[in-house]
């Protein structure tokens, strides 16, 4: 694309400052969204971490999940990390209402245990070059069964999926945003055409 492409974050709840931040330093023009106008002229778009109950009941009541869902089919790239992955995922358990279900893959909540059981560790993700990355998974949920045309990018040592790509759409169950590692941020960028 010859224009600067703008990039959305979905600011309904949860860590969408920390994203626009990241974006901001990479030189990225990045727009916090909350209603369905500003979706308007978004190349791609976030779905930060934090509470899936709370940003699907948000998304409710602000009318969004409609566009959301159009937002997905139309081809434009979402990234979804943590919370946002659960909101992808067309299966999950315990989420007591749909979120936008875009990305065939099933998704466990709180896979890790509770909240102290939070933890950071170095993963390999296949597309991500110079080592592996510094991954901090907060109450993470886990992908754990993706459809066939589900490209799996990590996996931990004992078989729980943390990233995942289907055409336009990638899941993260950890928060890139969290660090200073950029390189999953330009795997995105580099998403939008
Ligand atoms: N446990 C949260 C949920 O189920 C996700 C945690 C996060 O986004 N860090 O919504």
């Amino acid at each position: 694309m010859t224009r600067t492409p703008t990039v959305g974050v979905l600011g309904l709840q949860g860590d969408f400052a920390e994203h626009q931040a990241l974006l901001f330093d990479l030189g990225v023009a990045a727009r916090v969204v909350r209603t369905v106008a500003q979706l308007d002229g978004i190349d791609a778009l976030i779905i930060p971490g934090g509470e899936s109950t709370t940003i699907a009941k948000l998304m409710d009541l602000y009318g969004l999940r409609e566009p959301l869902v159009a937002f997905a089919r139309s081809g434009r790239p979402v990234w979804g990390t943590c919370a946002g992955a659960i909101l992808l995922a067309r299966d999950v358990d315990e989420l007591d209402r749909p979120g936008i279900q875009a990305m065939d893959i099933q998704i466990q909540r709180n896979a890790f245990g509770r909240q102290l059981q939070s933890f950071q560790s170095q993963v390999a993700i296949d597309g991500i070059s110079d080592g592996e990355f510094p991954a901090v998974f907060i109450r993470a949920p886990a992908i754990i069964d993706v459809d066939a045309s589900v490209e799996i990018l990590a996996t931990l040592p004992d078989g729980k999926i943390v990233a995942a790509r289907q055409r336009n759409l990638l899941a993260t169950v950890f928060h890139p945003e969290l660090t200073t590692d950029v390189r999953l941020h330009n795997l995105f960028l580099s998403m939008i055409d």
